[in-house]
């Protein structure tokens, strides 16, 4: 049975004394330290000097260091660098800052569960991974909110990894939504395959597929945008309110036999085989090998394909329309 947690089950004061290193202050770590900080915590920023966040950082209240420095002073030091350098930024200049029973802690499990970081046995080793882009982790915390999270201890050196962790997800916000207890094993395996199969990949792919057999098949390009991009966020926006069988009580008869009747034969068997593979590949490590040697390689293909799929027809449409809508954030 799934062990969520609230608000009731964390105790900020496990952390009154602790002090807690955030490393980086992009997507995720301008949201941990920023709510961290309003919750009254001490939370101090790790960043490369020659950094433009630095800035940033230091207007909103918060002092920044060098990585090292911070790791040093912290108690708690969350590496919040991108996956690809963290076993970097961790074997230069975390490592020999950390000292016995410190914490350890990671918003994602690939670099613990895929082993290009192993802790000394003397640290806790601890994830709290909200379920949402860090944007939104701040713009929640700010309404009073939060965004789900995964707990998953690793290593628990103190005995005391699960407070602890809990009372940081409480210090993001992330109890008020609910805390799943989990693994870095799971959480790693279905962060991956979810962004692959469903959340990114999945939906990138059949937003152009169905952009693009409409636009082939001559309609306006317009029109195959506002159809197959644009009005995906109202559908999903239901979704994520209601679930399915929610969405479906609010589009037409009509709407709903197409999703009941069509649905099952564009997304069929052949889509299923391939997230199986996708889902064993991520398991075997052989996703996790490639990407590790893309980024050794320089990214030729990442950057290959990033850029052929930046200048995609979709893209140069929806600018166009976008910059109409005023109230669609640049
Ligand atoms: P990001 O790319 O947005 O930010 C990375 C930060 O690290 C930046 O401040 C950057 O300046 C800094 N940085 C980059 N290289 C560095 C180096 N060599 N030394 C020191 N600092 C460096 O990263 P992110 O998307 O916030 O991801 C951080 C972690 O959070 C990852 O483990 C990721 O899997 C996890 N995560 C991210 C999201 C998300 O919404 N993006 C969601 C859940 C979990
Ligand atoms: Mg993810």
């Amino acid at each position: 049975m799934a062990v969520m947690h609230y608000d009731k089950d964390a105790d900020l004061r496990v952390l009154k004394g602790k002090k807690i290193a955030i490393i980086g202050f992009g997507s995720q770590g301008h949201a941990h330290a920023l709510n961290m900080y309003e919750s009254g915590l001490d939370v101090i920023v790790g960043l490369k000097k020659d950094s433009k966040s630095k800035k940033i950082a230091e207007e909103a209240g918060l002092s920044v260091y060098e990585p090292a420095e911070a790791s040093k002073k912290a108690d708690i030091i969350m590496m919040l660098v991108p996956d690809q350098v963290q076993k970097d930024v961790y074997y230069s200049q975390i490592r020999e800052n950390l000292e016995e029973g410190n914490i350890l802690m990671f918003a994602h499990g690939f670099n613990i569960h895929f082993h290009q970081i192993i802790p000394e046995p003397n640290v806790d080793v601890l994830m709290v991974a909200p379920k949402g882009p860090g944007h939104l982790v701040r713009r929640t915390y700010e309404e009073g909110n939060g965004v789900p999270a995964l707990l998953a201890i690793y290593q628990d050196f103190s005995g005391k990894g699960k407070e602890m962790g809990l009372a940081y997800a409480k210090g993001i916000g992330a109890t008020r939504a609910g805390v799943l207890e989990t693994t870095f094993k799971e959480e790693t395996e279905t962060d991956l395959f979810g962004e692959q199969c469903v959340l990114c990949g999945g939906t990138s792919e059949l937003v152009r597929a169905g952009f693009e057999t409409l636009v082939e098949a001559g309609y306006q390009p317009e029109v195959a945008y506002f159809e197959c991009l644009h009005e995906l966020k109202l559908i999903v926006d239901l979704i994520y309110e209601s679930g399915i069988s929610g969405m479906r009580y609010s589009i037409s008869d009509t709407a709903e036999y197409g999703d009941l009747i069509v649905g099952k034969k564009v997304i069929g068997e052949n889509s299923r085989a391939a997230m199986k593979e996708a889902l064993k590949r991520i398991q075997d490590g052989g996703f996790a090998r490639d990407w590790i040697l893309e980024n050794q390689a320089g990214r030729p293909v990442f950057n290959a394909v990033r850029k052929r799929e930046a200048k995609h027809q979709i893209e140069q449409v929806g600018k166009k329309l976008r910059s109409m809508m005023s109230w669609i954030k640049k």
